[in-house]
């Protein structure tokens, strides 16, 4: 779905994402993992275009990802994006947030668009607050309802970007369990987490990335449990 060829990427001097390859399939969950700073966040922008990247080529569902317009519209309706930090429309309730984007960009019947929107709460357990605002949440709250309207949209891809990292302890199981949810029911997912047991519970493969450089890709039992890479091994040895 996703093909990724030699991308480097910049920012001024540094050298950020350095001749990454790779390929995302249907319907399968990719975790990424590495240090700080090892450019997972820009490697994720960079698949949505939130970020450019330098010399390379990402294709999404064949969809070359250059400066054209045009393009740029069609990725962003195909590759949903959960942030850390929620990002929900502060003065619009949840209903709203989740309908704003399919009424104005994929002109949804209002009807329809909140249909759609509670059906997305349910699944994600918060339809009993649709008329609330952002502030009158949790955090847990907050990222679910960032969960229902990334796929309001319909994406063809979900990523995730430590989507569980500005949570408090409590509330990282309930927003684990709806994304565990959603990759179940086939969602086409690339996850930045430092939860080691939804990457090798949830992930086909791990994916990590070492100074900009995607140093290794595994399944996640070869991944976690037959580790050769030194490097990789310390950074393992750290968390646990
Ligand atoms: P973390 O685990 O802390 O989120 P990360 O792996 O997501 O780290 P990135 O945020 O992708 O890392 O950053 C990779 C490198 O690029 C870092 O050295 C960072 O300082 C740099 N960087 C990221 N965004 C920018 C930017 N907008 N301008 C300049 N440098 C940037
Ligand atoms: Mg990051």
């Amino acid at each position: 779905l996703i093909v990724v060829e030699g991308v480097n990427k910049h920012f001024g001097a540094a050298h950020v994402l350095r001749d990454v390859s790779t390929r995302f399939y249907e319907g399968h969950v990719a975790v990424i993992i590495g240090a700080s700073g090892s450019g997972k966040s820009t490697f994720l922008r960079t698949l949505n275009r939130l970020e450019k990247h330098g010399s390379g080529r990402i294709v999404v569902d064949g969809i070359e990802l250059n400066d054209s317009v045009k393009n740029l519209d069609a990725i962003r309706r195909e590759v949903g994006m959960v942030f850390q930090q929620f990002n929900l429309f502060p003065h619009l309730t949840v209903l709203e947030n989740i309908t704003l984007a399919p009424r104005r960009v994929r002109k949804t019947p209002r009807k329809q668009a909140q249909e759609a929107a509670f059906e997305l709460l349910t699944r994600v357990g918060m339809k009993d607050h649709a008329h609330k605002y952002p502030h009158q949440l949790s955090g847990g709250q907050q990222q679910r309802v960032a969960i229902a309207r990334s796929l309001a949209m319909q994406p063809k891809v979900l990523l995730f970007d430590e989507p569980t990292s500005a949570l408090d302890p409590e509330m990282i199981n309930e927003v684990l369990d709806v994304m565990k949810d959603i990759a179940r029911s086939g969602m086409t997912m690339i996850v930045v987490t430092h939860e080691m047991r939804f990457a090798r519970e949830v992930g086909d493969r791990i994916l990590f990335f070492d100074q900009g450089t995607l140093l290794q890709e595994a399944p996640p039992d070869e991944f976690f449990d037959r580790q050769h890479n030194e490097r990789i091994r310390g950074f393992l040895g750290q968390l646990a």
